[in-house]
């Protein structure tokens, strides 16, 4: 077999981290990001964990606010009103009962570093990307970073307002230019759709979902997925695709650099509020 092409997510990460570590110098106050969160899940839990670490090492204020679901809209007024706070991140999963959208609808937009916001999601069908998703960013970066996505044939399979539907409307924005296929459970021949694409990024949430036959040789695969299985961390793409195709790595992937553009908007934000 060939030998094994990962692509290097972890340098992407760090230089848009040396980036904000930067840029919060230059500003005059210390930006602050909130967390809020409605549930005592666990993995949430740990990745808040994850990212009060991140904000340490990035000189950026943290605080996570728990709320119950009746508190939930009034806690994310408050917050649009605070000029302390520069970005308002809205742990997943909602408290049982809560609409996502009127929840995310209370997100202020100006503050919206996730891109949750319908205002902010509806910027990206203008080509305006001043909040986009961030794990959408972080695909768009890596594939920046790699190759020339104009006139490639790109396959998204997924189809999730977080991840799916926002990056393909960022990859067919002019100037990117890619040409774009969406995948779902329900897609046909789903196979032969991805082998017969240069790209394909795959957020599906199952582990070994994206298979060796299922790739064409020489192909980027872009693995969004995060599972947990046998007590570690992988993605959705099976260990036999790295044989043939320049495969992102799970964990120190996509994952990193949707940490880090994160943090990236809490910066923007702040600058924007200053201004
Ligand atoms: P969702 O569960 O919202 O979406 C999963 C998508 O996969 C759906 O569109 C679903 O189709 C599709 N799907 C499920 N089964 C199949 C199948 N057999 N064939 C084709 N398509 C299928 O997940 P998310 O988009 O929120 O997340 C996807 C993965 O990415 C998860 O593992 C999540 O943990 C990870 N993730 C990683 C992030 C990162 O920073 N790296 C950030 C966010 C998520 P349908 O719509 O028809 O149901």
């Amino acid at each position: 077999g060939g030998s094994i092409v990962w692509i290097d997510c972890k340098s992407i990460a760090k230089s848009i981290e040396e980036d904000v570590r930067k840029r919060v110098d230059l500003l005059s106050f210390t930006p602050k990001l909130v967390s809020v969160v409605g549930t005592d899940d666990p993995s949430t839990a740990s990745y808040l964990r994850s990212q009060k670490k991140k904000a340490e090492k990035l000189g950026i204020d943290f605080e996570i606010i728990k709320t119950s679901p009746g508190d939930f809209l009034s806690t994310l007024e408050k917050l649009a009103e605070d000029k302390n706070v520069n970005g308002v991140f809205v742990a997943r999963p909602l408290p049982e009962g809560l609409d996502e959208k009127r929840v995310f609808s209370a997100v202020p937009v100006e503050k919206d570093v996730e891109g949750v916001n319908p205002e902010n999601l509806g910027f990206l069908l203008y080509g305006e990307e001043t909040f986009p998703p961030c794990t959408a960013e972080a695909v768009v970066k890596v594939l920046e970073s790699v190759t020339e996505i104009s006139g490639k044939k790109v396959t998204i399979v997924g189809r999730s307002v977080t991840v799916g539907k926002p990056l393909a409307i960022m990859l067919l924005k002019k100037g990117r230019d890619a040409t774009v296929t969406v995948c779902h459970s329900r897609t046909q021949n789903l196979g032969e759709i991805t082998r017969a694409s240069d790209i394909v990024v795959v957020a599906v949430g199952k582990a070994h979902f994206l298979k060796r036959d299922m790739v064409k040789e020489g192909a980027i695969v872009i693995d969004v997925g995060i599972n947990y299985v046998d007590g570690k961390w992988c993605g959705d793409v099976d260990s036999a695709v790295e044989e043939i195709a320049q495969v992102t790595p799970v964990p120190g992937g996509v994952g990193q650099i949707t940490t880090a553009l994160l943090f990236e908007h809490v910066v923007r934000a702040a600058e924007r509020q200053k201004a």
